[in-house]
C-alpha cells in the first residue's frame, strides 16, 4: 500500500504526516530492490536506457530543450545529473521546512557557492550578516568580486533600520541582489530578524528583479527554526552538521521553490557539486533520527547551560535559552525559533590561557571544531574557527580571547558537566 498525496504532501485521511513520520522510507519503492526495505546504494556513474528514444528523450528534459508532459518524470541519465540515493534524500529533506525542492550537495560550501553563483551575475549587490562562517564569509569577501560581486556586511546585532539606512548609504541599493543571512551567528548566537530581511528585500525588488533571501540555516535547522515560513527564499545547509549528525561525513544542501531550485540544480549539474551517493545514502540514515537526536542535545544543552551560568569562574555566557536581559533578541527568537538548540558559547574569566587549559583538561568532550554531532565538542573561536577574522572585528562581534564554544551531544548531561566541573578545577 501506498500514501496518498497531495500538494501539501502525503497524509492519512486527510491528515498530513510529519517529516519525522517520513524519513524511513518516503519516496522508495521496495520493488526497485528485491523488496529490501531499506534503499541501496546506488553507487553508479550511469544508467541504462532502454532505447535511444528513451535516452533523447531523458537529455530534452534534462537540458530543458521541450517542456515536460503531465505524467513525464525526469529520467535518471548520470550521477552528476541525477542518482536515486539524492533524489529520495531531497525528497525527504524538504519536508522539514515545507519547500517545493531541495538539493544535497559535497558540502555546505559546495551548497552555498553553488547557489550565489547560480543566482547572482557581475554588477550585483549581496548584503549579508556579520559574523557568518569563515567559509562563506571568504567567498563573498574574496572569490565573489573577482565577478564583479559586491558585498555589503551588516552585524547580526543591528536593528532593521540601521541595516536599511547602511544600504542606503551605500549608494548601490539599486543593484541588490540577494540578503544573505547566517541565524544564529556562530558563535555568539546573535539573531537575525528573518522578516526583517524579508522585507527590506520586497523594498528593493522591482517587477523584473526580485531580491533573493537566503538563510544558512546550519545551527538550529531544520528541526528548531524555519525560515522559509518566514519570508526566506532559500534556506541553506551545512549537512556535516546536525543533518548528518554523526560527524562522519561531509555534505550541504539547499532548499526553497522549484524555480530557484531550478536555477540552484542547473548551476550544480556544470559545478558538479553534488553529493555522492554514498553520502546520499549515509544522508537517509541520519535523518532517521534528526529530530530525536537536536531534542535530546537540546535538553541536553539546557542543563549544560544552567551549570555554566552560576559558575564563578564563568563570566558570561551565550546561549539562545538565556536571552532574558535582551528583550530585542528575545523577541526574534520567540517569532523564528521553536527551542534553544545545543550550541553554547561563554567566556572565561581571564584570557587565552584560561580557556586554553579548559579545553587541555576535557576527558569525555573533545577539543574539535565543527559541531552537531552526536559527541560533545569545544573549541576556542579566537584561535580555531574565527582566528582569520582581524582583532578588531573579533572585538565588534564580542568574540574574545577567553571564549570556549561547546557543541553538546547525546551524552548524559551530567557527565557532560562532571567532565566541565573538573576542567574548570584546573582552570
Ligand atoms: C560548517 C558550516 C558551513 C560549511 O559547511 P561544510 O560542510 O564544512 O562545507 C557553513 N555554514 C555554517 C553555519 C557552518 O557551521
Amino acid at each position: 500500500m501506498q500514501l496518498e498525496e497531495d500538494h501539501q504532501g502525503p497524509h492519512i485521511n486527510g491528515k498530513h504526516l510529519r517529516p519525522e513520520s517520513l524519513m524511513m522510507s518516503y519516496g522508495y519503492n521496495p520493488e526497485w530492490s528485491e523488496m529490501a526495505v531499506k534503499a541501496p546504494i546506488y553507487q553508479t556513474s550511469t544508467f541504462v536506457f532502454k532505447n535511444a528514444e528513451e535516452g533523447k528523450a531523458f537529455f530534452e528534459l534534462a537540458y530543458g530543450l521541450r517542456e515536460k508532459n503531465a505524467e513525464e518524470q525526469l529520467g535518471l541519465i548520470y550521477s552528476r545529473l541525477n542518482n536515486p540515493d539524492l533524489e529520495i534524500l531531497e525528497n525527504r529533506l524538504r519536508f522539514w521546512d515545507g519547500a517545493e525542492d531541495a538539493a544535497v550537495f559535497a558540502s555546505g560550501m559546495a551548497a552555498i557557492s553553488t547557489t550565489l553563483l547560480a543566482l547572482l551575475k557581475p554588477g550585483d549587490v549581496i548584503l549579508h550578516s556579520e559574523p557568518i562562517y569563515g567559509g562563506s564569509d571568504y567567498y563573498i569577501k574574496n572569490i565573489l568580486p573577482k565577478f564583479g560581486i559586491q558585498s555589503i556586511g551588516f552585524q547580526a546585532s543591528a536593528t532593521a533600520e540601521e541595516v536599511s539606512q547602511l544600504l542606503d548609504a551605500s549608494g548601490v541599493a539599486d543593484k541588490l541582489a540577494m540578503v544573505y543571512v547566517e541565524t544564529p551567528a556562530n558563535p555568539t548566537n546573535h539573531l537575525v530578524d528573518i522578516e526583517a530581511c524579508a522585507a527590506l528585500a520586497k523594498k528593493h525588488s522591482t517587477p523584473d528583479k526580485k531580491v533573493v533571501v537566503a538563510v544558512d540555516n546550519t545551527f538550529l535547522g531544520p528541526v528548531f527554526s524555519h525560515p522559509l515560513k518566514h519570508g526566506a527564499d532559500l534556506v541553506l545547509y551545512s549537512a556535516t552538521k546536525y543533518i548528518g549528525g554523526h560527524s562522519d561525513l561531509i555534505a550541504g544542501a539547499c532548499a526553497g521553490s522549484a524555480d530557484l531550485m531550478k536555477a540552484v540544480k542547473g548551476m550544480r549539474t556544470f559545478t558538479g557539486s553534488m553529493a555522492s551517493p554514498w553520502t546520499g545514502w549515509m544522508l537517509m540514515r541520519s535523518l532517521e533520527t534528526l529530530k530525536i537526536r537536536m531534542e535530546a542535545q537540546s535538553r541536553g544543552a539546557e542543563t549544560v547551560a544552567a551549570y555554566l551560568k552560576e559558575h564563578p569562574k564563568v563570566e558570561k555566557i551565550y546561549y539562545l535559552g538565556d536571552l532574558a536581559h535582551n528583550p530585542h533578541q528575545q523577541a526574534i527568537y520567540e517569532k523564528q525559533c521553536s527551542a534553544a538548540g545545543s550550541m553554547i558559547a561563554f567566556d572565561l574569566k581571564g584570557g587565552e590561557a584560561e580557556a586554553f587549559r579548559f579545553l587541555n583538561s576535557l576527558k569525555l568532550i573533545k577539543l574539535a571544531v565543527s559541531l552537531g554531532g552526536t559527541e560533545s565538542l569545544a573549541e576556542h573561536p579566537a584561535s580555531m574557527t574565527h582566528s582569520d577574522i582581524c582583532l578588531a572585528d573579533r572585538a565588534k562581534m564580542g568574540i574574545g580571547e577567553g571564549m570556549v564554544r561547546i557543541s553538546v551531544g547525546i551524552e548524559h548531561p551530567d557527565d557532560i558537566i562532571s567532565d566541565i566541573e573538573q576542567a574548570l578545577t584546573k582552570v
